[in-house]
């Protein structure tokens, strides 16, 4: 991120895509657009995008370009959609974008190579004219699932055949709307889908169940009315698709506010209530997008889900759950999403995206010695991987967070974290502060090499560490470079971004 010149945030943006100028310069005209004629504007001045088949006009949006002018510049005269998706896949441009939009990019015919999953429709395969990355390498058509169905007089049920291996709930994505099933099965870095629109209506709740030596997932959906169903119903356009994890866009689902807790002076716990037709499992590590129509145009910013408090605290009722998501979220005063979102009234929706995110299980199951480097919102992503490693990891000899914020008052959960500490001998937990009063006795301070060499210690030559790092863009990379210049490997060190 680039600081914006005032008057230049995503608020002054939707306000100029609201006020009726022209953007691209064409009147509304539409056009197609041939890859020569998008070469020749590669200019600031006079700058086109090609993202998935749709031009843009980027010149009046340069100066409002969170990534900053050269960033955008990059993808001048070409098609830029690789690089969006690297760096914001997530980001709703179709929103953002539209009354930038010069056209379509012109279709060349084309031949789809042999390897073409048969599962993709014709539509996808020619999608803009470019093949997609859809096209799957051997190894993964090997994996590909496959799906069969049967019914009783009051349930239907679908089976998965999955041929991975620890197949587990957290794979498993279910949403049932009116007659809509979308079920998503996560299979590496893979995603396979079955979604049609069912023959009859079925009731609102959804069960799943997982097999997970026959690598087999069951969805079992109630019948409305006991009658008997020819098929199970209609496929939609991404049935029994095998695609790329990266390449499906993402799902949203409307889930209730139904509490708002404050954490401390800026900060609140917002509980989400998931459908009773969703089934879906946050996993540790990774987040979820909500998503917000702020001034008629829809906005996207990733959260992370934690849990309603840290393990070993049994004082507050358990309502630790599958069937809520909670999020700790700071409101800032001038900020665009989390002021919308604090205006939000308990029993009020928003839209829920599915998961993201790449930690690994594994990566944590095989550490003994774990480091949290953690700078305020950056705690989100530790809260869970605190629960799990102090209850489920056998070989984790300690587990020390390191938490990072501006001053006392910004620490969140401070005193549930020094009861962990007291209760559990293998966690430890340092807090420092960069703007802190007379009388923190403290350690104070920014992310420095020094603070790191103290904190940040093998406590075994040989011992296996894993450093996992997350805050403002600047602490992790400045973290993430003093950590490597202290001889720790890129193996040895996990970053948070979206
Ligand atoms: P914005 O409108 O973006 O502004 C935030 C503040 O920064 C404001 O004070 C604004 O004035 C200032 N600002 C914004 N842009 C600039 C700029 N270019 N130059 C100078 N100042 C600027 N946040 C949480 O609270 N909880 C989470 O669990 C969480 N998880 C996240 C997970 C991921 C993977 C990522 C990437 C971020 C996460 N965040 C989380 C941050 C979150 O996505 C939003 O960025 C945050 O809520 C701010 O959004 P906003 O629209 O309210 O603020
Ligand atoms: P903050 O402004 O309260 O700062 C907390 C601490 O971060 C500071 O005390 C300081 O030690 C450090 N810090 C801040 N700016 C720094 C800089 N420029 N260089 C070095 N250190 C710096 O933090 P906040 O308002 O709570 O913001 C938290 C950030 O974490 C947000 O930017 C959010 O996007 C990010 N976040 C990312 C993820 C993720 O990627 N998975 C998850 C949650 C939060």
């Amino acid at each position: 991120q680039v600081p914006l010149k005032p008057g230049r945030s995503l608020m002054d943006w939707i306000r100029l895509t609201k006020s009726g100028k022209d953007l691209t310069g064409l009147k509304g005209r539409l056009s197609e657009v041939t890859e020569d004629e998008l070469a020749k504007h590669n200019k600031k001045e006079d700058c086109w995008i090609c993202i998935r088949g749709f031009v843009y006009n980027v010149t009046p949006y340069m100066e409002y370009h969170p990534g900053g002018e050269d960033e955008l510049m990059k993808a001048a005269g070409t098609d830029g959609t690789d690089l969006f998706d690297q760096v914001h896949r997530w980001v709703n441009y179709e929103s953002m974008l539209k009354e930038c939009l010069v056209g379509r990019m012109a279709v060349k015919p084309v031949t789809a190579p042999k390897e073409i999953s048969s599962t993709l429709s014709e539509e996808k395969k020619q999608l803009n004219g470019v093949l997609p990355e859809k096209v799957l390498g051997a190894s993964a058509k090997d994996l590909t699932p496959s799906y069969d169905w049967f019914q009783t007089d009051s349930l239907i049920t679908i089976v998965v055949y999955t041929k991975q291996k620890d197949m587990n709930a957290e794979l498993v994505i279910v949403d049932c709307e009116d007659k809509r099933l979308r079920a998503e099965i996560i299979v590496d870095d893979h995603s396979y889908l079955v979604e049609v629109d069912l023959d009859h209506a079925v009731q609102e709740d959804v069960a799943v169940s997982i097999a997970e030596k026959v690598r087999k997932v069951e969805i079992i959906l109630k019948k409305k009315d006991k009658i008997h169903w020819r098929m199970l119903g209609q496929p939609l356009e991404s049935h029994n698709t095998f695609i790329k994890r990266t390449d499906r866009g993402l799902f949203y689902r409307k889930c209730k506010l139904v509490s708002k807790k404050e954490v401390t002076h800026d900060t609140k716990l917002f509980c989400l209530m998931l459908p009773k037709s969703t089934h879906l499992r946050v996993p540790m590590g990774q987040h979820v997008y909500l998503k917000q129509i702020i001034a008629g145009t829809e906005v996207v910013k990733p959260y992370t889900p934690v849990l309603p408090f840290l393990p070993l605290d049994f004082k507050e009722p358990s309502c630790h759950d599958d069937a809520h998501i909670y999020l700790m979220i700071k409101i800032y005063s001038c900020g665009l999403f989390t002021q919308a979102l604090d205006h939000l009234q308990i029993g009020d929706y928003i839209s829920v995206s599915s998961p993201e995110g790449n930690l690994k299980k594994s990566q944590i199951q095989t550490s003994e010695e774990l480091f949290l480097l953690a700078a305020g919102t950056g705690f989100t992503p530790m809260v869970k991987l605190l629960n799990f490693t102090l209850t489920e990891v056998s070989c984790l000899r300690t587990v020390k967070l390191i938490f990072f914020n501006k001053t006392e008052d910004d620490i969140f959960w401070r005193n549930q974290l020094e009861q962990l500490a007291l209760k559990d001998e293998r966690f430890e937990v340092q807090f420092i502060l960069s703007q802190p009063t007379k009388d923190w006795m403290g350690k104070q301070g920014k992310i420095s090499s020094a603070l790191l060499s103290e904190f940040v210690k093998r406590s075994r030559r040989d011992s296996k560490v894993l450093i996992c790092i997350c805050g403002p863009t600047p602490f992790t990379e400045q973290g993430v470079q003093y950590l490597k210049d202290l001889g720790y490997s890129q193996e040895e060190i996990h970053a948070f971004t979206a």
